[in-house]
């Protein structure tokens, strides 16, 4: 563990001007995943700023209907608050499908996104990781790759995003609204992320020394017809195989709207635009759904360890359907 000084900021401005005189600074709140990376010696900041005592701890309404989070709310405030449970029940069930009660009541918001793979790889500086030390290579293309991508990946690295959360605020349609040396934007949830491509060691598209100050959740809750399923290997405290956040909207037995983002299977929440318009209009019937699902992995690219992912999306997907619809959608 390298050796950092250690800051405190009192707002946004001063948190964004003391980064801007320690360029090698990381901003810290929750710390469940940055202190376990510099504990083992792959996030090395020479100074650690800590942001948690920002005002960005309300949620609020916003003028269009919807809902603002500030960045530094924690993961459990955020699932039990009441308009979260009652108007968007895909968001709070998703928050407490991951890590344990004791790490959702230290998280934030804004560090949920953030987090880093999970690849194991990554965490052994012992190891060669594209993502860690980029060129180095990447263990995981031929070694152990059980929870590894099956979509959206590359030959420089095949990691997924770990956040249920987020796989929630990309099926809603969510916005991040960051602070940083250009000013403040608003930055659709779809681009926040990246996919690795040649340069893994990225995550997100944040600008150097931005931060985020809260998530903006659209009016369409989706309430009423929602599912998010996660099939993972126990059942607490891990980490997706796959999981489906599914909201639909009805009108009679048509789909008016669907929205579908699977978690565990690309290096960010994975949305398939394409697949998703040709649902709008039609009716909702077992094979109109089970080829949806089958759409979604076309482009699917299985390995030793995790081709078995492809024929667990499309069967995790069409049990969504039924959770969020009460529909039978397996038989005709
Ligand atoms: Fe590193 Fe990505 Fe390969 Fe894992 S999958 S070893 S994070 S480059």
């Amino acid at each position: 563990m390298n050796r950092f000084s250690y800051a405190r900021a009192s707002d946004v401005s001063d948190a964004l001007a003391q980064h801007r005189s320690a360029p090698h600074a990381a901003f810290v709140a929750g710390g469940t995943n940055l202190v376990d990376l510099i504990r083992v010696n792959v996030e090395r900041p020479d100074c650690l700023i800590d942001i948690t005592r920002l005002p960005l701890k309300s949620i609020d309404a916003t003028p269009e209907g919807g809902l603002r989070i500030g960045a530094l709310v924690t993961n459990s405030a955020a699932a039990r608050e009441r308009t979260i449970v009652e108007r968007y029940p895909l968001l709070s069930k998703a928050i407490l499908a991951g890590a344990s009660a004791q790490i959702r009541n230290a998280a934030t918001i804004g560090g949920n996104l953030l987090q880093r793979t999970r690849c194991a790889y990554f965490y052994d500086p012992g190891l060669p990781c594209n993502k860690r030390e980029p060129g180095s290579g990447c263990p995981a293309l031929e070694g152990v790759n059980r929870m590894h991508a099956i979509l959206g990946a590359s030959e420089h690295c095949i990691a997924v995003h770990p956040s249920d959360m987020c796989v929630a605020l990309s099926a809603l349609d969510a916005s991040v609204h960051t602070d940083g040396p250009n000013g403040p934007r608003a930055i659709p949830f779809a681009d926040f992320h990246r996919l690795p491509g040649e340069r893994p060691e990225i995550d997100t598209n944040l600008a150097p020394g931005e931060i985020v100050t809260a998530v903006e959740l659209p009016a369409a809750g989706f309430a009423t017809h929602h599912a998010y399923l996660k099939i993972r290997e126990r059942a607490s405290y891990a980490f997706a195989l796959v999981s489906v956040a599914l909201a639909v909207e009805l009108d009679g037995d048509a789909m008016r709207d669907v929205r579908c983002a699977l978690g565990g299977v690309a290096h960010k929440p994975w949305r398939d635009f394409e697949a998703e318009a040709m649902l709008r209009g039609m009716p909702l019937s077992a094979a109109i759904v089970r080829r949806f699902a089958g759409a979604l992995v076309r482009a699917a690219h299985g390995r030793r360890g995790n081709a078995f992912k492809i024929e667990l999306v499309t069967r995790a997907v069409v049990r969504a359907f039924e959770i969020a619809t009460q529909r039978d959608c397996r038989s005709e």
